[in-house]
């Protein structure tokens, strides 16, 4: 949430010239935005967690809306918050191991498997106050 993504758009502004569309979706520039607010393939990976949980989806038309929904959901020290901040830095922590290995590496691997490794992580790493109600759910 720092803004310091480097992104294409971001790397180019820096004078670094390399191609800048998604690795995800190829169907828009890669920037933050895109990314968190637009970028289809992080869309159906994030809302397949949410739906996994039963947590609502994350609904933002842009990133300023993003950051205010993320905070109010992180907010606090809840059984809710805290799953919910470990939804999501699992879910943006894979994405951009996903992306960087497309990029670095040329490999890929589809949205499910992704979904389902964030799963898996979630499930071994959830703290004891709330791996109980991690592990009720079905993937
Ligand atoms: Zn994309």
């Amino acid at each position: 949430m720092q803004n310091k993504l480097l992104t294409s758009d971001m790397l180019n502004r820096l004078g670094m010239v390399i191609a800048n569309k998604c690795n995800l979706c190829h169907q828009a520039e890669d920037s933050r935005d895109h990314l968190y607010v637009e970028c289809d393939y992080m869309k159906v990976v994030m809302n397949k967690i949410m739906q996994w949980t039963h947590s609502q989806n994350i609904a933002a038309w842009d990133w300023k809306q993003h950051v205010q929904e993320v905070i109010r959901r992180a907010k606090g020290k809840s059984r809710e918050a805290e799953l919910f901040k470990m939804l999501y830095t699992e879910t943006v922590n894979c994405i951009w191991i996903e992306r960087n290995k497309r990029i670095f590496e040329k490999t890929s691997v589809g949205w499910e498997r992704i979904a389902k490794e964030i799963a898996c992580v979630c499930c071994v790493r959830a703290p004891l106050r709330i791996a109980e109600i991690v592990h009720r759910y079905r993937f």
